[in-house]
């Protein structure tokens, strides 16, 4: 069975001038299913999260989502896309700072397409669903490093992504909130069906997930 592979890449390569980053990464990821990435610092983890989630160009190899060739899409079939299916969570995630949490969800949503009464309802859904219900009217200065990253996971999934990407999502965290973190991930996630790639340097997150890959020499193995 192949038709719940959700996301497919071969061969991906991408170099930056003359320095060669991925050099014919294979990978796919199924419906549900949780995958890890880990890798030294420079080894392109986060150039190959980019390309994946058609943020940024690949010099060769092919990508498909659902079984359909990303090559052929147009500019806004990859917006319509990312918007529908995709979520990303950075490595060092920006909050519009000048927004409270509740607006920053707003915000996306907004932008989505969704009018104001539902996308303010779902805003509010997806707080209390990642643990924010009493922290939505907080700036991100007024919130928790932890927090804050559950505001960047609340905007990643808030599209009901089936599909999130999250680049070293408790990199700056300390134990209680990368457990915090993790909890949410692998538990309030996974029972939506999400399917996840985490790139992380935290072993026991990386444990956690149920694939797991090591990127070295711009290739990427199964461990
Ligand atoms: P990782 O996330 O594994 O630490 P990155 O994917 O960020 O690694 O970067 C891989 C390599 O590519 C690094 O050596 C970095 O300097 C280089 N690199 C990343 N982005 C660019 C860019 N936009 N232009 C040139 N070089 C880049
Ligand atoms: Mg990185």
């Amino acid at each position: 069975m192949t038709d719940d592979i959700i996301l497919r890449a071969e061969g991906i390569r991408k170099s930056y001038g003359d320095l060669e980053i991925l050099k014919g990464v294979d990978f796919s990821i199924r419906k549900g299913e949780s995958c890890s990435i880990v890798g030294k610092s420079g080894s392109g983890k986060s150039t190959l999260l980019n390309v994946l989630a058609l943020l940024d160009k690949k010099d060769g190899g092919k990508i498909f989502y659902d079984g359909s060739d990303t090559d052929l899409f147009s500019e806004k079939d990859v917006v319509d896309l990312r918007r529908s299916m995709i979520g990303f969570v950075f490595q060092n995630s920006l909050l519009f700072e000048d927004f409270s949490a509740f607006e920053n969800v707003l915000i996306t949503l907004t932008i989505a397409g969704l009018k104001q009464k539902e996308a303010m309802e779902k805003a509010e859904d997806v707080l209390i669903s990642v643990g924010l219900k009493e922290r939505m009217s907080h700036r991100p200065k007024e919130l928790s490093g932890g927090e804050r990253q559950r505001v960047a996971i609340a905007r990643a999934i808030c599209n009901d992504a089936g599909l999130v990407f999250l680049d070293e999502p408790t990199g700056s965290l300390d134990e209680e909130s990368k457990s915090n973190v993790e909890e949410l991930l692998f538990s309030h996630m996974m029972r939506k069906e999400r399917s996840l790639v985490i790139v992380t340097h935290d072993a026991d997150l990386s444990m956690k997930a149920d694939s797991r890959y090591v990127l070295r020499g711009g290739i990427l193995e199964r461990v």
